[in-house]
């Protein structure tokens, strides 16, 4: 956890004259319907029947623009968190909108390093970072951009090393990811949590922003084709790794920042009415979200279309766990798996023996050596980036074995979460009975929100 510069005092509000345009845009007298104001002087300018405009502003703050925007609360901004899966070019584009903007918070999540062909299209990167994480550059420029941003660098796998908790914790999710798996496990996330998510992807001419909702309307998943799906477990197929990463490169699309910073600029506007939205008590029409919509933009004659798609039967990208049973006593260090298993089963009233976790992906737990008979624990998602199968003791290829559930049963029950892999403030469903459960490790809140 980092957070980069420290927050200083903030200066009171220098007064702010607002008057009332009529449709000619004339100023209007005030009279009886004069604009009410709170105890600060502050009037509510969000979408008034008339054109009202705060007309003077103090030159010295750099937020003061925004100020004139109808729809645009600084409290709301300042005080906002939001979640940015991906820091490529798109990535890059986002977050560059959201310092700008004047966000308060933001985490970034990606776990490939810079290279140089990533600096064409890449407004934070410069051709001294090559060879350093994205993120970690990426922080360190909106630093500069804005000192009192609280930044959250995370280098890793959206799906493996971000515990859920953190996601709960988000006003606004989006992602800029470049693949259909990890779009896909996204989806995932933010149905298990009953989050909407915003999801953006550029092609040569084209892009496309979308805002995902899993109660309302189809969700990406709903969108995807054959095709598509045949793609999503296409670099998982072969069992070689330069295999892999062939086919990697062979579905790489040609992009270029200005597709980038054209759906960078819309994702980013979505996602500050999303978080108007979440956080108003009562937002205003306006700002009603466009869910189950994508918007595609064609650059070749140039045209904008809004998409929907018909929910589709039986999709498995809507399923909500339901509300999160905290357990402040649990970290993922401190809590084994069966000390977990064993409070669900309490929490379900079924025997230990009755209770399951539902893992959502294959979970690597042992190796076997053909070769050399030598066997190993090695705990790790079969689908994780640096997945090494190489025997231990020989170096050849070993065979995986893994589990998509797991019991109090397990050899390894009284191991830590984390020794198994799992991230801090990680949410796990668990079955037992006829019933389910979500269960926090929210003993890790501390360190991981609050950086204690
Ligand atoms: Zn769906
Ligand atoms: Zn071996």
């Amino acid at each position: 956890m980092t957070e980069f510069g420290d927050s200083t005092e903030v200066d009171e509000d220098p007064p702010i004259v607002v008057v009332a345009l009529d449709e000619d845009g004339n100023e209007i007298e005030e009279g009886e319907d004069a604009l009410e104001v709170d105890a600060d002087g502050v009037a509510d300018l969000t979408f008034q029947e008339r054109d009202y405009r705060r007309l003077s502003y103090d030159s010295d703050d750099r937020f003061a623009i925004y100020k004139l925007m109808a729809h645009f609360r600084e409290d709301v901004v300042r005080s906002g968190r939001i979640f940015c899966a991906g820091a490529g070019a798109l990535g890059n584009e986002v977050l560059k909108n959201f310092a700008l903007l004047g966000v308060g918070e933001l985490w970034l999540a990606d776990f490939d390093d810079i290279d140089r062909s990533n600096l064409a299209k890449s407004v934070l990167f410069r051709p001294t970072d090559v060879g350093r994480p994205k993120v970690e550059v990426a922080a360190e420029r909106l630093a500069l951009m804005d000192p009192e941003l609280k930044l959250v660098p995370l280098s890793g796998d959206i799906r493996y090393d971000v515990g859920l908790g953190v996601y709960r914790r988000m006003d606004v999710l989006t992602s800029v990811v470049d693949s259909i798996d990890a779009r896909v496990g996204f989806n995932r996330i933010a149905a298990a949590l009953g989050k909407p998510w915003l999801d953006a992807g550029i092609g040569e001419l084209s892009w496309r922003v979308a805002c995902w909702s899993p109660t309302d309307g189809p969700c990406y998943e709903c969108t995807m084709d054959d095709a598509m799906r045949y793609q999503q477990h296409l670099p998982y197929a072969p069992s070689c790794a330069p295999m892999a990463e062939a086919i990697r490169d062979m579905q790489r699309q040609p992009t270029s920042p200005l597709a980038a910073a054209m759906s960078g600029a819309m994702l980013a506007q979505e996602a500050l009415k999303l978080l108007h939205y979440e956080r108003m008590d009562e937002p205003p029409p306006e700002l009603e979200m466009p869910f189950g919509q994508q918007f595609y933009f064609g650059g070749a004659s140039p045209y904008l279309e809004a998409q929907i798609r018909r929910p589709l039967d039986d999709c498995p990208g809507h399923d909500y766990w339901g509300e999160v049973h905290e357990e402040p006593g649990f970290t993922a260090s401190g809590t084994t798996l069966r000390e977990l298993l064993e409070r669900a089963a309490e929490l379900l009233s079924v025997t230990p023996q009755q209770v399951s976790m539902r893992l959502g992906f294959d979970l690597v737990y042992e190796l076997y050596c053909h070769s050399c008979s030598w066997r190993g624990e090695y705990f790790y998602p079969r689908r994780g980036l640096h997945l090494d199968l190489n025997c231990r003791q020989c170096h050849n290829e070993a065979r995986p074995d893994y589990k998509r559930a797991l019991r109090v049963t397990e050899r390894f029950a009284d191991r830590s979460l984390a020794d198994l892999g799992f991230p801090k403030l990680q949410i796990f469903l668990i079955y037992g009975g006829k019933d389910r459960i979500a269960i926090e490790l929210t003993g890790d809140e501390d360190e991981v929100i609050r950086g204690g």
